[in-house]
């Protein structure tokens, strides 16, 4: 290693220290250990991968192993994460999702190029295409039986308040019209079997119903997700017109808490334990037989411990254990307990977490009223 490198090495590491440059100026996964040498910001080596895909973003460089110029080192040393983001993230709007390092890379690439290639957010007072009112386009949708994904026409309306799909161009009657306060849309590349696949849950008749959407472009998908949580935002704003963005913006789209398969028993918990895919969007408990599956075998709510709810490892004594697996968990609500059971002690201690996370938070009202709605599920 030549002395040039260990000093510019070491410059880099004290430029390091200065505050904002701790945490990608992506994704805020911490440590980053490469830069944008033309953006002057540090990133992780995930981001570093999607800004060296844009050639528009300049030049990407590792901390230790990259050859530096002095004039470079001097560059970022000037800028830094958190003077441009003071730049590049001056206006972006409060529907906007932001991905963090947990997300998927379709919902990253697009966030750092919204960024710095189509520096959408520099300019406070731009009307972005997310805040158009309305969205009309084609996307491939996955056929309830068949699971074949078949191209079909979505339609998004904040006057409406709805978004309405068509089997086909020109039909008159959509074949859905979902209400968009009832709407979480996640994007879940794996289980969808598609990069830019999105599944949007939402309410009709008090039950759950999941459709898989994709499109193969990109920035076409997360348009459609910021477009969907800026008529969400709207909306809430005239439903609650005193609330707070910060009140607010937990009530637009968000990741699931947890899913995976368990076990579990029917109500008299005599039928024997079945294999289901389970689903926390934070207080409902969603069962399917499938994790592509349009209906919900079963919901529950999970309210607050103070009124009858608890989550707890182990079954009680003389249950039929006959399932395949052996880590249980009780779930008791007000109108019955539950019977899960988990592959793994690690898988069990997961879901409890979530559980207690979720049974230990305060109940807003519109939670009371979600509450009161699950009485009315046929
Ligand atoms: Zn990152």
């Amino acid at each position: 290693m030549s002395m040039r490198h260990e000093r510019s090495t070491r410059t880099l590491k004290e430029i390091l220290q200065k505050p904002g440059n701790d945490a990608c100026a992506d994704c805020g996964a911490p440590y980053p250990e490469w830069g944008n040498c033309s953006l002057g910001v540090f990133i992780c080596l995930d981001c570093s991968g999607i800004h060296r895909n844009i050639p528009d973003v300049g030049k990407v460089k590792s901390l230790s192993l990259s050859h530096w110029e002095d004039q470079e080192v001097k560059f970022m040393a000037e800028n830094g994460n958190q003077l441009m983001k003071s730049t590049y993230e001056a206006a972006v709007p409060i529907y906007y999702y932001k991905p963090t390092h947990r997300d998927c890379q379709v919902l990253r690439e697009q966030w750092i190029r919204a960024k710095y290639e189509r520096e959408e957010f520099c300019d406070p007072g731009v009307n972005l295409i997310y805040e158009e009112g309305t969205r009309d386009g084609m996307l491939m949708k996955r056929g309830r039986d068949n699971g074949q994904f078949l191209s079909r026409r979505f339609v998004l309306s904040e006057r409406e308040g709805t978004l309405k799909y068509f089997t086909k161009y020109d039909a008159k009657e959509p074949k859905a019209v979902i209400k968009v306060d009832t709407i979480n849309a996640t994007f879940q590349p794996e289980k969808i079997g598609n990069p830019n696949g999105l599944q949007i849950t939402y309410l009709k008749d008090y039950s759950t119903r999941n459709i898989f959407i994709y499109h193969d472009n990109g920035k076409e998908i997360v348009d459609w997700l910021n477009s969907i949580r800026a008529v969400q935002l709207h909306y809430l704003k005239v439903a609650f017109p005193g609330a707070t963005d910060v009140e607010l913006i937990p009530k637009l789209t968000r990741n699931f808490l947890k899913e995976g398969y368990m076990e579990k028993t029917g109500p008299r918990q005599t039928e024997g334990f079945k294999k289901r895919w389970f689903t926390l969007d934070h207080r409902r408990l969603m069962y399917f037989k499938d994790p592509l599956d349009a209906f919900a075998k079963g919901e529950v709510f999970l309210g607050n411990k103070d009124h009858g709810y608890s989550a707890a490892a182990g079954l009680p004594a003389g249950t039929h254990c006959n399932g395949a697996w052996q880590h249980g968990i009780t779930m008791v609500t007000p109108d019955r307990s539950f019977l899960f059971t988990c592959e793994t002690e690690g898988d069990q201690q997961d879901w409890l977490k979530h559980f207690n996370d979720v049974l230990s938070a305060t109940m807003s009202p519109q939670e009371y009223t979600m509450a009161a709605l699950f009485k009315h599920r046929p």
